[in-house]
């Protein structure tokens, strides 16, 4: 799917820029810049591919801007498909980089961020299962990213600023990505990967990284359908522009709700997180085996923290070998995931 260069303006006279990025062969993302009050606001820099960065400049080009001209770059999220373009960008501009402070570690530490996320994603693997002579090219799959990218400083977080920069003021939703915030100018909501159109965005259990995982996910989706429920229209990390924010947020509940079910329903007989992620992924491998392995992990902590599954091998998990699981009783789907709490919100 192909992406498009697109302009938008606020109800308060900022004008957008949509500049489309082919981050990976064959997978697009979003950068926008967001001129007003003679400041240029670039929003996520793509992920640092020779491919990304052409296309980044091209984009700049498209608005009559050069990387010189701008102002501030806010990233929405550290994955790499939106802050990997800092590293090459940066020479050429005296922007001020922000981002959210649960975030810094990653832009600003690279290696040794990798090296620690390394380190848990092999422990996680193990825990859950996984035959060990898959880890290891699992594993280096997830490191492919250390030659994209080269730590930058950041020159803000967001909470330094009280969660507001320039025109934007900003909400911290947390579970896709630790330091993960939306952020608003008028009537306008940069969404990041929050709630992307067709797509429930990654997620990884918070035994790999804290403030993430699906209890947090959640949350933040009720936080974010409050706080951006009169915008005009919600701008995301990739695919479509959003009309229609409270739609798309239900349709991303019921994905995962239908996952959770396939997943109590293989957990009536005790199995490793591996198995559950078969029973509801089917047969995957490489870079998709470590995505849907680390989804299912994300259930499985959910379901097992909210008291619905049980470790039924104790002994066996103390000397090392992989928790099975088992569910508790017949869950009803409605039971799965929280009762929407809106007015608590408010
Ligand atoms: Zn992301
Ligand atoms: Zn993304």
């Amino acid at each position: 799917m192909s992406a498009s260069f697109a302009v938008f303006e606020s109800a308060g006279g900022a004008k957008i820029f949509r500049l489309p990025l082919q981050v990976f062969p064959n997978f697009w993302a979003y950068a926008y810049v967001v001129q007003y009050a003679g400041e240029t606001y670039l929003i996520d820099a793509g992920s640092g591919t020779d491919a990304s960065y052409d296309d980044l400049l091209n984009g700049l080009k498209q608005a009559h801007l050069s990387p010189s001209d701008l102002t501030h770059i806010l990233l929405t999220h550290a994955h790499i498909d939106h802050y990997g373009g800092l590293s090459k960008l940066k020479p050429l501009t005296n922007a001020k980089i922000g981002c959210h402070e649960l975030d810094v570690q990653t832009v600003t530490h690279h290696d040794a961020h990798l090296a620690l996320m390394s380190d848990r994603i092999a422990s996680f693997l193990t825990s859950a299962g996984l035959a060990s002579e898959t880890h290891g090219p699992l594993v280096s799959i997830y490191r492919f990213t250390k030659s994209l990218y080269q730590s930058v400083p950041v020159d803000f977080t967001y909470e330094s600023r009280n969660m507001q920069v320039g025109p934007f003021k900003m909400i911290h939703l947390p579970g896709h990505c630790a330091g993960h915030v939306a952020m608003r100018v008028d009537d306008i909501v940069f969404c990041g990967d929050m709630v992307v159109d067709g797509v429930t965005p990654h997620l990884y259990p918070e035994t790999i990284g804290a403030y993430n995982g699906l209890d947090h996910y959640l949350d933040s989706l009720e936080k974010l359908r409050v706080w951006a429920k009169d915008a005009r229209l919600v701008l995301n990390g990739h695919n479509e522009v959003i009309t229609n924010l409270p739609e798309k947020i239900d349709a991303t509940h019921k994905n995962i709700l239908r996952r959770m079910s396939k997943a109590v329903e293989a957990l009536a007989e005790p199995i490793t997180i591996a198995e559950v992620c078969e029973a509801v992924y089917g047969t995957t491998e490489g870079y998709n085996l470590l995505l849907t392995v680390e989804k299912t992990g994300a259930y499985v902590e959910y379901l097992h923290k909210h008291g619905m599954i049980e470790i039924v091998n104790a002994d066996e998990v103390e000397q090392g070998s992989p928790a099975r699981y088992r569910r508790l009783r017949e869950i009803a789907d409605v039971d799965l995931l929280p009762k929407q709490e809106i007015s608590m919100v408010e």
